[in-house]
């Protein structure tokens, strides 16, 4: 390529997403400069540090927990360009089911034959409807289905009232009943996946040193093919100027200009930086509505389970679920000790992002100690709260033919986020793969 077709690009957000964009792009010759209003890289996967004890001892480790499946091939791809490939883990690991204030393996087949909350038949149409979604090809078709009808008509008013419903709430809350059921399709296309060998074994994976490791070796990678990093540096404003080219402002007060510009911020923030758009352009992109997470970290000194992921039936418990990540990396990661995450999803207007630390940790740890008796203060080494307003977007029903394209009235400022992620959950393999096709469709538009 010649230096005269080399291109300038500004990239919002310094996310997997943003990171993957600069990466493609970079490959192809062009000047790549990325604005992150963090201090580093990573956005929802960044990680904090948890001290362990009295001494100064801390570990770190992500904010938001993290697996990598097998089936994460544009993971797993990005890994091996940045040099990690080799620093994958796969584990086997096991799931558990908390109902009726129990604690039941959820593993295996002849653990959910021998599952006591429901009977025999029930049983058998709650496998039948995992079964029959894993299979089902055409998802466009369960779009317009709300997700609580398809699993009624397919499990039965008991099984969708004391397995799914409990289920569905914890993720969506009240949202569940706007849910379409292609997001109970592509969370079961996912577990399946985890679960593709032979001996249906779930297996996840993590890479040594977490997605601290990730991001600092991705940003790495990055500077070192000459991708340009901006950090502390919020967008505020993305301008067209008379000449076409765009003009992106910091809160820092730093102006740059482009040939391009592509947010990977949410919908609405992505709109609101850009006032030059047109109002219905702004109006469908606000139209995209969010749910958020509160997602306590609990660092202990004893295990609680042997399950990466508890799933929770009972509905007094604040939490959406329990991960023990300590069942899935090693310890020598956390130092000997056990690290649990107790996530929340909640709309982003909901009243628990205002509750102070002390109130979030009464209900949470409370709620937590309550489940596990033997659990006390004396296990405790740390306690930390992660939030995040805009996390994942709601499928709601048709919801594919609500999502805004990438282009926008500008010309040349594009919007790339995880709302156009339309059948699949949020993780950073979607993402990355949301990044790839969406930058291809630029492209090939800009040739
Ligand atoms: C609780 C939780 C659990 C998860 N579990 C998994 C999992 O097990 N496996 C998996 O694969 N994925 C998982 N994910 C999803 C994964 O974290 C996301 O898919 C991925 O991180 C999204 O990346 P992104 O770049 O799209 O967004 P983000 O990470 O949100 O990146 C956006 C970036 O933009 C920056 N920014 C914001 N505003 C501005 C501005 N005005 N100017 C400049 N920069 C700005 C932010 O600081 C951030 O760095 C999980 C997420 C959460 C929250």
């Amino acid at each position: 390529m010649s230096i005269t077709e080399q291109k300038t690009w500004g990239i919002i957000g310094g996310g997997m997403l943003g990171m993957t964009l600069a990466l493609r792009l970079s490959q192809k010759g062009d000047q790549v400069t990325i604005f992150e209003s963090a201090e580093k890289v990573g956005g929802l996967t960044s990680s904090w540090e948890m001290p362990t004890g009295a001494n100064g001892d801390k570990i770190t480790w992500d904010r938001f927990y993290h697996v990598i499946l097998m089936s994460d091939l544009n993971t797993r791809k990005i890994l091996k360009e940045i040099g990690l490939e080799n620093d994958l883990r796969w584990v086997e690991t096991k799931t558990g089911f908390y109902s009726d204030g129990k604690l039941y393996s959820m593993s295996n087949l002849i653990e959910f034959f021998k599952f006591p909350p429901i009977n025999l038949i029930d049983k058998f149409r709650l496998g039948l409807t995992i079964f029959a979604a894993s299979k089902i090809k055409n998802w466009q078709r369960l779009e317009n289905i709300p997700v609580a009808d398809w699993l009624t008509k397919w499990s039965g008013k008991r099984v969708f009232e004391k397995i799914w419903l409990p289920l569905l709430k914890a993720k969506l809350g009240d949202n569940y009943k706007n849910t379409s059921a292609a997001f109970i399709w592509s969370t079961i296309q996912r577990m399946y996946a985890a679960r593709k060998s032979g001996l249906k074994k779930e297996m996840f994976g993590y890479v040594t040193g977490g997605y601290e490791k990730i991001n600092n070796e991705f940003a790495k990678h990055l500077k070192n093919i000459g991708v340009t990093f901006k950090y502390n540096s919020k967008a505020i404003a993305v301008n067209k100027q008379i000449n076409g080219n765009l003009i992106l402002i910091t809160s820092d007060n730093n102006t740059c200009t482009f040939d391009n510009v592509i947010s990977t911020l949410s919908s609405r923030e992505s709109v609101k930086i850009a006032p030059q758009l047109s109002d219905s352009e702004k109006q469908q992109h606000e139209a995209i509505k969010y749910l958020g997470v509160i997602c306590p970290s609990v660092l202990l000194k004893k295990s609680i389970s042997p399950y990466y992921v508890t799933n929770i039936t009972d509905n007094w418990p604040p939490f959406t679920g329990i991960i023990e990540m300590t069942a899935l990396i090693d310890k020598q990661e956390t130092k000997g000790n056990h690290l649990v995450y107790l996530p929340k999803y909640v709309n982003p207007d909901d009243e628990l992002f205002n509750q102070d630390e002390k109130e979030l940790r009464q209900l949470f740890l409370g709620s937590l100690y309550k489940m596990y008796p033997n659990l006390s203060e004396d296990d405790l080494l740390f306690w930390g709260v992660s939030k995040a307003r805009i996390v994942f977007v709601l499928p709601t029903i048709n919801y594919s033919k609500k999502v805004p394209g990438v282009t926008t009235s500008l010309g040349n400022y594009y919007i790339i986020n995880s709302a156009q992620i339309i059948n699949g959950t949020l993780n950073v393999n979607e993402t990355i793969q949301v990044a790839e096709n969406k930058l291809k469709e630029i492209l090939k538009e800009n040739e």
